[in-house]
């Protein structure tokens, strides 16, 4: 059995491997990413996931959604810029980004489901698949192998059990050898979220991350991860090291702010966004 302890994902190993913010950059330096989800009963999942990239340092985000969702969107990220998106059967045009993430308030209707398949079988740009996206993927499990870039899903057990028709229970008793095993299968990096989260790459390699509380334990907060792990993903060659070090961001922080100022009971995903900067500032 695997010892968690050896695979803890802690402070140094941040600290050695976040990405350094260059004086001379630009914000093509820092990735541009794509997001795709929200609709007009779930327009708060994108805000957040894009509004957690930015704050994440990403150089620029575009939002693809459901044109009714975007004024309420737009108000609270007023950085990110959208483009036509999967309403009306049309699905945005893929080039020209250094990643995208997909799910987040997206939707399970066939529409979607159409748009979830052109992106696994899309195969130049990095793609995190969270939410609504990992329902919609089960049809296309076996496509994931034949992407050549990499292919992150971040589901919690809820989520992992439907993808593996696993039960909830029985993952929870072998979190780490289902990952294990899902992971080497499909070709793809799998964080498996939960008070601890399991980080998993293609070759099995595992890393744990242990921050984070309670407060976490609120809509929304996934939508946020998803957010800073995009924008890790886009600024570290690294993937497993992208990952790892967005969870720490984002566990971290609630835990600052639990620490001081907000309680487990009060604190919202929203928070954690913009409490980022305060575990950003602690890395030099
Ligand atoms: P989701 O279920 O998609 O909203 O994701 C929830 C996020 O919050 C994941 O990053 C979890 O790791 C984190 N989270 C939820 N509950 C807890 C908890 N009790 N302790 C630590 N982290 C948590
Ligand atoms: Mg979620």
């Amino acid at each position: 059995l695997p010892d968690p302890r050896r695979m803890l994902w802690g402070r140094a190993d941040v600290e050695r491997t976040l990405p350094k913010r260059e004086d001379h950059s630009h914000k093509g330096s820092h990735g541009k990413g794509l997001i795709i989800g929200g609709s007009h009963l779930m327009p708060g999942s994108v805000a957040m996931t894009a509004r957690a990239a930015l704050r994440s340092g990403a150089g620029l985000i575009a939002v693809s959604t459901d044109s009714e969702a975007i004024p309420a969107i737009s108000p609270y990220v007023q950085e990110a810029t959208f483009v036509e998106g999967e309403n009306g059967g049309r699905v945005p045009d893929l080039g020209g980004y250094d990643g995208i993430a997909v799910g987040m308030g997206l939707g399970r209707n066939s529409m979607q489901e159409t748009v979830v398949e052109r992106l696994v079988r899309e195969k130049e740009t990095p793609l995190l698949v969270d939410a609504d996206g990992l329902y919609l993927l089960k049809d296309f499990l076996g496509e994931l192998k034949n992407r050549e870039v990499p292919t992150v899903l971040t589901p919690h057990p809820g989520e992992f059990a439907h993808l593996t028709g696993l039960s909830i229970q029985e993952i929870l008793r072998a979190p780490f050898s289902y990952s294990k095993e899902f992971a080497e299968k499909h070709g793809v990096y799998l964080v498996l979220k939960g008070p601890s989260t399991i980080i998993t790459g293609p070759d099995g390699e595992q890393r744990v991350d242990v921050s984070g509380n309670a407060g976490l334990a609120k809509g929304g907060s996934g939508d946020v991860l998803s957010g800073i792990l995009l924008s890790m993903m886009m600024q570290t060659e690294h993937v497993m090291d992208a990952l790892s070090n967005g969870c720490f961001l984002h566990g971290s922080t609630a835990d600052l702010l639990v620490q001081d100022g907000h309680s487990k009971v009060d604190l919202l995903a929203s928070d954690v966004i913009e409490g980022l900067s305060r575990t950003f500032r602690t890395f030099s």
